[in-house]
């Protein structure tokens, strides 16, 4: 059921960014102000690109209604906290921002990222202290790993060679823009036929991939990596809807043999939920097709969406 909800009124925006259905690509908040998405533009002496000296967090909306909102406000301000970076908002403040995002842009199915750069020094100093911290945030149309087909027959995955940058180097619980691995492994996964990669870390163990993080199932319990990974929430949530079905889940190394001769394999991600794979370098998880268990999270994943104690409704005008 819906809360009841106040719809407070929006922040002033010019006359032209009024009307969400001519921005169906989205709308931004930068500098303090609202702006359709291809206005929404940064400078290149910003660290966030110079650098990748950044932190952001991803959160979706479904059905006009935000997923867990305050667990990623929470990883938000913690990745900040680990940077040093500040920025003139509270996690209330960041929240009506991301509101006012989404109902601008007009959309009931959102992808909407809040992040912050380094920014860049008025001196172009080399100490990041002297650097003007910059947040943003934006509302895009609602985007999947996994496409429809690959949703129906399950994800073909390739282990590449790149070891994920260890956590000795960056912290992975700061949702961070350190993509040359993951990037190094979608090439290598596309050079090989397969549709996405999965890294491992530096022990040999499967680790996560280009925007998610992976369980494996076997013999009814679920195992997912315990560390090298960022602690994705929808990965979290796997663990919630797994005690709610009560079937046993452990973070835990988990070995490229075990993922291989696991009866189901899927992976999780704020884009796409979670999704099966049915294929690791080229051969079959079990039958090759999507599991049992897969859909039965999967299923009750998407039943929590109109939870209320886990969803929180978009204050649309
Ligand atoms: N791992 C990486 C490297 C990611 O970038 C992401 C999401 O973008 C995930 C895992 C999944 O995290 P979440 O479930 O919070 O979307």
């Amino acid at each position: 059921m819906d809360q009841e909800i106040q719809h407070p009124a929006l922040p002033e925006v010019s006359e032209r960014h009024r009307d969400p259905h001519r921005y169906p690509q989205g709308i931004a908040f930068l500098d303090g102000q609202y702006v359709p998405m291809a206005e929404a533009k940064i400078s290149v002496l910003d660290w966030g690109f110079l650098h990748s000296d950044a932190t952001y967090d991803t959160v979706h909306v479904w059905n006009g209604r935000f997923f867990r909102l305050d667990l990623h406000l929470e990883r938000f301000f913690g990745g900040l906290e680990r940077l040093r970076m500040s920025i003139p908002h509270d996690r209330a403040a960041v929240a009506e921002i991301l509101h006012n995002c989404v109902a601008l842009s007009g959309h009931r199915a959102a992808y909407v990222e809040m992040l912050c750069t380094r920014g860049a020094s008025p001196t172009f100093s080399r100490d990041p202290r002297d650097a003007v911290n910059r947040f943003m945030a934006f509302a895009v149309p609602y985007g999947s790993v996994a496409n429809t087909e690959q949703m129906e027959r399950g994800l073909h995955v390739a282990i590449s060679d790149a070891v994920r940058i260890p956590p000795s180097s960056i912290d992975p619980a700061i949702k961070n823009y350190h993509w040359l691995d993951l990037v190094r492994g979608l090439y290598q996964a596309y050079d090989r036929g397969a549709e996405t990669a999965l890294l491992l870390d530096t022990d040999g163990n499967v680790a996560e991939g280009p925007g998610f993080n992976v369980f494996a199932v076997t013999a009814g319990r679920l195992v997912t990596p315990a560390s090298g990974v960022l602690p994705g929430i929808t990965r979290r949530t796997v663990f919630d809807l797994a005690a709610a079905l009560d079937l046993p889940a452990d973070a835990a190394p988990l070995t490229r043999q075990a993922l291989q001769a696991a009866d189901e394999v899927f992976i999780t991600s704020t884009a796409g939920g979670i999704m099966p794979v049915t294929r690791v370098d080229g051969r079959a998880i079990a039958d090759g097709r999507p599991g049992a268990v897969t859909r039965r999270l999967k299923d009750l994943y998407w039943k929590k969406h109109e939870d209320a104690d886990w969803t929180t409704p978009v204050r649309y005008p």
